[in-house]
């Protein structure tokens, strides 16, 4: 008998249960699952929270590879103990963001750690038959293990080349069925991976790291701009996209459609086109580390979108492709044309995340606020409907920071932005501001910020009262007994209406009362007309 491996999704389970993005279906573990595909290995996904409910699940494996997050270390914790529990035997598998500081891993002892990029280094542990003995893992490249209560590392494996990504590497379509109500999820499918903001914070580091005003951050040539001399990590501070997936790798247009074909053959509705940056998809040579220069490769991007639109579902609208992240300081007229050109309705989810210019600079972020509320101007100009990200309790956040920030949000939200997105500042490992404190959510100047982003989002959910969204039913509500929430088709609010509806129903939502910031309630209405 072959072995069989669990693939747990422990993607934002934080301590056991996803409070948020509970309708996201992130590729990490398909991208497993595809390496494990790739040898006719047996594997099955399965979402942490259903294995903690359900324990008589484990008995179906052998071994188990876990992909997490830093912040889900409380419910990885949690599993490991479970899967200990049942068992003398078995390898463990982690892999995933979580692994960015191996040494917080200590504790669970788990057979390895997959560090960074997983896919040639999970390859080679399977090629080296990991599963049926031992494997001198010194050997292996990209890998942390436990030895006599210590952590071993050992040297970084080289990140594979866009090329190798294509051709060695797909992540299972098949594996989507093994989600609950994965027909009514946003299926996230890989476009480009890594970051192509090669400017860094000149804050000081809490190990006297600072910037010594070399330039390289400013050079023209690419290649200098990835040596820093002070070795602060590459991006914003806050992010560690850059420093552990390099500069930007796109995948190519075959490869993406295929993907996204055989998971709308497979009953998805919802495909969102997950890319740091969507606007640096095939954008100038390697490495790509300007953010900001050339602009984007309009008929690569035109290409893949005429590509998944002649998809069947997606030409009869029984399916949605939606784009998510894009930097401002590339958002022009004509990527706002080529997208409306292409019928992408989906609208940009642009970082900001601070309206303070000097902050701006200091946390090593590429562009400006103004490029913020221009691109904002322009998408609401060409009829969509913008999400701009702030972050409460970054460093160097202070009462000016704090007043700028909501003039800001007030100057996009009058641009047209759809909504506000807050987020507390966390510490990511491999980021520069890893040793910084968390932000608190008691601290008076983070709350005025989310007071402001609240009070905007509660405004624009006004606009959709007595509107008919189309949406698709997802799970039944935890909030209202025999309430369904719905997430919308397109675009649009979160929904909850009574009744029982299946996963995947597809529904037309009359929107009649506005719940909080981010949900809606409404009426289910049988008439196919609808406004959005
Ligand atoms: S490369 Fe480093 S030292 Fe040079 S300008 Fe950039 S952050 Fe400063």
């Amino acid at each position: 008998m072959t072995d069989r491996v669990l693939v747990v999704d422990a993607l934002s389970a934080g301590s056991g249960q996803r409070r948020s993005s509970r309708d996201s279906i992130g590729c990490g573990p398909r991208t497993v699952a595809g390496v494990f595909e790739k040898h006719d290995i047996h594997c099955r996904i399965h979402r942490i929270e259903e294995l903690l409910e359900k324990r008589s699940l484990l008995k179906k494996f052998d071994h188990v590879a876990i992909s997490a997050m830093t912040m889900d270390l409380p419910a990885v914790t949690k599993f490991v103990k479970l899967w200990r529990g049942s068992r003398t035997q078995g390898r463990i598998i982690i892999g995933g963001p979580i692994s960015a500081n191996p040494l917080d891993l200590k504790e669970l002892n788990p057979d390895v750690i997959v560090i960074g990029e997983g896919e040639a280094t999970l390859e080679e542990l399977v090629t080296e038959k990991f599963f049926e003995k031992y494997v001198e893992l010194s050997e292996i490249r990209g890998v942390a293990y436990p030895v006599a209560g210590q952590i071993i590392v050992t040297k970084p494996r080289d990140l594979i080349h866009s090329k190798i990504l294509s051709e060695s590497y797909r992540a299972s379509t098949t594996r989507i069925i093994d989600y609950n109500a994965y027909q009514a999820s946003k299926v996230y499918v890989e476009v480009t991976r890594g970051c192509s903001n090669y400017r860094r914070t000149n804050l000081r580091l809490d190990d006297g790291r600072q910037c010594s005003d070399c330039s390289n951050c400013d050079s023209d040539d690419s290649k200098v701009r990835m040596d820093c001399p002070e070795d602060i990590p590459p991006g914003c501070g806050f992010c560690s996209v850059p420093g552990t997936w390099g500069p930007p790798r796109s995948r190519t247009i075959e490869v993406i459609v295929e993907e996204v074909r055989e998971l709308l053959d497979l009953g998805v509705h919802r495909i969102v086109l997950e890319s740091p940056g969507f606007l640096d998809f095939m954008r100038g040579r390697e490495p790509l580390t300007n953010p900001c220069h050339p602009p984007a490769n309009l008929e690569a991007i035109r290409n893949l979108l005429n590509r998944l639109n002649a998809l069947p579902q997606v030409a009869n609208k029984t399916a949605h492709i939606a784009i998510e992240n894009m930097k401002a300081c590339l958002f022009s007229e004509d990527v706002a044309k080529t997208l409306v050109d292409s019928m992408m309705s989906s609208s940009p989810n642009i970082g900001l995340e601070t309206g303070s210019e000097k902050q701006l600079r200091n946390i090593g972020k590429c562009g400006s606020p103004e490029d913020v509320v221009e691109a904002v101007r322009i998408a609401s100009q060409y009829g969509m409907n913008p999400f701009v990200y702030f972050i409460y309790g970054l460093p160097g956040e202070d009462e000016e920071t704090v007043r700028e920030s909501i003039e800001i949000m007030r100057e996009v939200s009058k641009a047209g932005a759809e909504r506000i997105i807050m987020y507390g500042f966390r510490p990511l490992p491999g980021s520069a501001f890893a040793n910084y404190p968390e932000s608190s959510t008691k601290d008076e100047l983070g709350m005025q910020l989310r007071k402001e982003a609240d009070r905007i989002n509660r405004e624009k959910k006004d606009s959709y009262l007595g509107k008919i969204i189309r949406g698709i039913a997802s799970e039944p509500s935890w909030a209202r007994h025999g309430y369904t929430m719905v997430s919308p088709l397109e675009e649009g609010p979160l929904m909850t209406v009574p009744g029982g509806y299946s996963p995947g129903t597809l529904l037309n939502v009359l929107i009649s009362e506005v719940l909080s910031s981010g949900l809606v309630a409404g009426e289910v209405v049988q008439d196919e007309k609808s406004n959005r």
